[in-house]
């Protein structure tokens, strides 16, 4: 089948409709375009699972605080459909906010705070805390994905491991769709796959590379036995400071019993989280502590209280 390359989500709503109709199971993959292999492995573990593969392309103006990041973020459809047609997708679709939520303003400055969905608990720090309204447009923005395809499954990226929980839970307040996480893809050199490395210049590109080295130092020191939260942010800091990365935050907090400020030790499962800027461009990266294969473990967890899918 080839790939239907859909401009509306009314359009998209109805050829979601009409799978169904057929008893074919829908899986999601909501992205933001400028398409790397991060991405395509989720639409390839979406298309191992269900019958017919959606990925909706929007760049989202309700999750971006900054409007110059937003304006420069990479957009390219044609490309981004390209790519989806040989990953196995069966349908693509963008719209205009607009479309989207035709019920609300045009403007994003014009929306009042009840417009926006209440990303629930898993919002509060890190990314919350540095991106205020992030997760409040992201939540907005998945649930109306969620109501346009009723996806069967949903697939998303350990990369954004915080996104990861509150994507589950605000699944698991709308009684669907079972949400899948998979692993982060990086280059050989560690960076973590991400539409803004195309942001980066080469010296910029090699300051990223300190992330990922963090990361992998907290989990040596993980395995040495150490639990306590400050000694992680520590060595964390040590391993960034060599690098000219302006740091956000460089933490660790326990994936079960998420909080928003630093947990109490001694840890019994953590997940480090890193954000930082090199030049203009913000990363972020995070890997799981306690288990050997890669960050997608942790989220792959279910929340606290819920029994694993
Ligand atoms: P984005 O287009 O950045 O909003 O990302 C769309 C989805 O792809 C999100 O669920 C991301 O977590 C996921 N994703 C982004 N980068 C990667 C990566 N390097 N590996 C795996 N998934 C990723």
């Amino acid at each position: 089948m080839s790939l239907q390359r859909l401009q509306d989500p009314g359009v998209a709503q109805l050829w979601c409709a009409d799978q169904q109709a057929r008893g074919l199971r829908v899986g999601l993959v909501p992205t933001m375009g400028a398409l790397h292999e991060g991405h395509v492995s989720l639409v390839k573990r979406a298309a191992a699972e269900t019958d017919r593969v959606c990925v909706s392309l929007f760049v989202n103006p309700l999750q971006f605080g900054e409007a110059q990041d937003f304006e420069r973020y990479p957009r390219d459809f044609t490309a981004d459909c390209d790519l989806l047609a040989e990953a196995g997708a069966h349908m693509a679709f963008t719209g205009s906010l607009d479309q989207f939520f035709p019920d609300r303003p045009g403007q994003v400055s014009e929306w009042e705070p009840s417009d926006f969905e209440d990303p629930g608990p898993y919002a509060e720090g890190l990314e919350g805390a540095f991106r205020p309204g992030h997760f409040e447009g992201v939540a907005t923005i998945v649930r109306r994905l969620f109501e346009v395809c009723l996806p069967e499954r949903a697939y998303f990226g350990a990369k954004d491991y915080q996104q990861t929980l509150v994507v589950r839970d605000l699944a698991r307040r709308m009684g669907y769709p079972e949400v899948v996480v998979c692993p982060t893809l990086r280059e050989a050199s560690g960076l973590a796959r991400s539409s803004r490395n195309e942001l980066l210049n080469p010296e910029e590109r090699s300051a990223g590379l300190f992330l990922s080295r963090a990361l992998y130092a907290a989990r040596g020191l993980w395995m040495l036995g150490e639990r306590d939260p400050m000694a992680f942010e520590a060595l964390m800091g040590s391993v960034l400071g060599q690098s000219p990365l302006e740091v956000e935050y460089a933490t660790v907090r326990d994936p079960k019993a998420w909080t928003p400020g630093r947990p109490i030790p001694p840890l019994r499962q953590a997940v480090a989280l890193i954000a930082a800027r090199a030049g203009s461009v913000r990363l972020i990266d995070n890997m799981e502590l306690d288990a050997g294969e890669g960050p997608a473990g942790a989220a792959s967890r279910s929340l606290p209280g819920e029994s694993d899918r």
